[in-house]
């Protein structure tokens, strides 16, 4: 695997199986493995950033790109009215353990607070 390479670069090449339910040439979406929520789909851009903190002011329309396809998601899904939580872990405190940047859409059920457990 190439220094930058995670998992979700092998889901993108159809390498190992995953429920893709979304892609288009700037990011594709799948359901998370492991869900924390009835509908948990993962959002991630084609192009590699790791962190949000290697996020550039320039790449802006990525996450713009993932928020707005999550939203159209829900939308589709008949989840957007009742609502949804959309996450973005970051390094070791937020808990991201996938190198490429993602974001989480979790809907389905009223969703539990967050923070410190
Ligand atoms: P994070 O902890 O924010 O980095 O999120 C990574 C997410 O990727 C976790 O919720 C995992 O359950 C999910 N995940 C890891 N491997 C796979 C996989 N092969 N297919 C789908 N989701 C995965």
């Amino acid at each position: 695997m190439a220094a930058n390479e995670t998992i979700f670069h092998r889901i993108m090449r159809r390498e190992i199986p995953a429920d893709i339910v979304y892609e288009d040439e700037h990011l594709f979406a799948f359901r998370d493995i492991a869900p924390q929520a009835p509908v948990h789909v993962l959002f991630v851009p084609k192009v590699d950033i790791a962190t949000m903190n290697d996020l550039q002011a320039s790449q802006a329309e990525v996450v713009g790109r993932l928020v707005v396809a999550a939203a159209a998601y829900a939308k589709r899904e008949g989840l957007a009215a009742d609502g949804y939580r959309v996450v973005i872990n970051c390094n070791d405190h937020g808990g991201q353990t996938v190198f490429q940047l993602h974001l989480h859409l979790l809907a389905g059920a009223p969703l539990g607070h967050f923070g410190v457990p």
